[in-house]
């Protein structure tokens, strides 16, 4: 039996716990625009360059590339599992957890199925990256040359998916114009008859 807390708990902590407030109490933060400075806890530095994102409820050392969410900040500083750490900060915030068992048998059935999701999402994200970079991208690449995305940039943030949307979604309103749709976007048996003519 593995003591589990719900997601809605981990969730709700992450969205009210401020990162500021949490790391402030180890560490003397000084605001700089968007972000606040301070000596990072995790290595020896006499000048500042441990970062936290209020907006982004994150954390980041530029010396020694120690970083996360308010979570991660206890389990790093403090020791804690993750369970330990969001109960510390339930606990603060006064957000009850409530206590939750599973049987061996759910969990490994729950981890399966987000394993199956995560394979499903990366699937798709490298199929469309790589679909940019064949000759049928064509029309998409220049989509980003255009709006000058360099190839790097765009592989980096896997515009694939989106751009290729677009590329559709412009083809569609154009439904004459078959010069203007790029091959990759032609059935199957279209390219197959193309292919022998
Ligand atoms: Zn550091």
């Amino acid at each position: 039996m593995v003591a589990r807390i719900p997601d809605n708990v981990v969730d709700e902590v992450k969205a009210r716990a401020s990162i500021v407030d949490i790391v402030g109490e180890y560490v003397r933060l000084k605001r700089k625009g968007a972000r606040y400075l301070g000596l990072c806890p995790f290595h020896n530095e006499k000048t500042p360059s441990f970062s936290v994102n209020a907006e982004r409820n994150l954390y980041h050392c530029f010396g020694c590339g120690a970083s996360g969410d308010v979570i991660g900040f206890l389990r790093q500083h403090d020791g804690l599992s993750f369970p330990e750490a969001v109960r510390k900060l339930a606990d603060r915030l006064g957000i009850a957890v409530p206590e939750s068992h599973e049987d061996d048998a759910t969990a490994r059935a729950r981890a399966r199925e987000k394993d199956r999701y995560f394979e499903a999402t990366r699937y798709a994200s490298e199929f469309f990256r790589r679909q940019l970079t064949t000759p049928s991208g064509k029309q998409a690449r220049q989509y980003l040359a255009d709006r000058g995305i360099d190839e790097q940039t765009a592989e980096a943030f896997e515009q694939g998916l989106g751009l290729l949307g677009v590329v559709r979604h412009e083809s569609s309103l154009d439904p004459g114009g078959r010069g203007r749709r790029p091959e990759g976007m032609v059935g199957r048996s279209t390219a197959a008859r193309r292919s022998r003519g």
